[in-house]
């Protein structure tokens, strides 16, 4: 029997605009993504996206309602209820990394489920729903982000070298994670109980509430959190580009744009040197204002970047 979420209602947003991050779609919308998957009817309880999973499903609710939230050790917290009109998905649809969330039926009901492959073709193909599901995914995982969910808890010290080592590696790669501080933290002893670790192995990081790593590389994390697995290493490119600071990155989007395979590795998170300054002033003579090399232009020119690949 899987358990219900443990809070009734969801968690709170931190941002005023949830019609950005949960839109409801009109019935044209619908019928364009439709033409894209499958209709398929759920159950009340049935699990149809469980967190670590890979290549997540896009859904979007014809009847009924499902939950995304998070299982935590014993129980879960309610992230929020996905209503008729409405649709699954973050960052990590696109990514092909693993699923952050649980997603759940919460009523008898019919959806629209969409494979990642289908996601990417309407995203490429229809700029409306482009811009509807690339603003939603992104604002979704700047929640997430700002309250601290996601499938990886980090237990430190503010005092440790180490610990601000994998928070900045965690945060510059946009991975959302819960962290636990060994001075401030008053139910600190009791996740390290449980977890049969000690304050002498911390920094601890532990992936999907399974599995424990001690002061971990950030190769370890990486692997561990499945930065990588979306990679297919036996697959031919047009242009491989080391490197994934401003450089590169322009380079990778110019090069998807013209319609190269293009693989981009990056040794630790994208933005090199550029992504550990607050802002950038970038002078661009043609539109003026700052630009943004973002995740949204990777994302929709079929880029790929591995992080921490040595
Ligand atoms: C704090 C700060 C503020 C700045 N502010 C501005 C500003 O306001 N305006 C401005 O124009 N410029 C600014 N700069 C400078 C700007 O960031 C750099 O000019 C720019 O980042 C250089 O881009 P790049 O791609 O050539 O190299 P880098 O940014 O150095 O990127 C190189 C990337 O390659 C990766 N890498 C290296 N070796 C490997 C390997 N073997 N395998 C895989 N990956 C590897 C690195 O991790 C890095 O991400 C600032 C720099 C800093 C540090």
């Amino acid at each position: 029997m899987v358990s219900m979420a443990e809070r009734i209602t969801p968690l709170p947003l931190t941002s005023s605009r949830a019609d950005q991050i949960f839109p409801t779609l009109t019935s044209m919308q619908i019928e364009r993504i439709a033409a894209h998957g499958r209709r398929r009817t759920v159950r009340s309880g049935e699990v149809l996206v469980e967190q670590g999973d890979r290549a997540i499903p896009f859904f979007v609710v014809i009847s009924g309602e499902l939950e995304a939230v998070r299982p935590t050790c014993a129980t879960e917290t309610l992230i929020t209820v996905v209503r008729v009109g409405q649709f699954t998905g973050e960052i990590n649809t696109l990514s092909g990394r693993r699923a952050l969330a649980r997603i759940r039926a919460r009523q008898d009901g019919e959806v629209i489920q969409l494979a990642r492959e289908n996601v990417l073709t309407l995203v490429q193909t229809d700029a409306e729903l482009s811009e509807i599901l690339m603003r939603a995914f992104i604002l979704r995982r700047v929640e997430l982000l700002a309250q601290g969910i996601g499938d990886a808890t980090l237990v430190g010290s503010s005092h440790s070298a180490d610990t601000l080592r994998i928070k900045e590696f965690l945060t510059r790669n946009g991975h959302p994670y819960a962290y636990i501080d060994l001075e401030r933290d008053a139910d600190v002893q009791s996740l390290l109980d449980h977890f049969h670790v000690s304050v002498a192995d911390t920094p601890v990081v532990i992936c999907r509430g399974e599995t424990v790593l001690r002061n971990p590389t950030n190769g370890e994390i990486a692997n561990c959190l499945g930065f990588n697995e979306a990679v297919e290493e036996t697959h031919v490119r047009d242009l491989v580009i080391v490197g994934a600071g401003p450089a590169g990155l322009a380079s990778a989007v110019y090069g998807a744009s013209e319609g190269l395979d293009v693989l981009l590795l990056e040794t630790y998170s994208p933005g090199g040197q550029a992504g550990s300054s607050s802002r950038i002033a970038v002078s661009d003579r043609t539109r003026g204002g700052y630009q943004d090399s973002s995740a949204r232009d990777r994302h929709r020119h079929g880029g790929q970047i591995p992080e921490a690949a040595d």
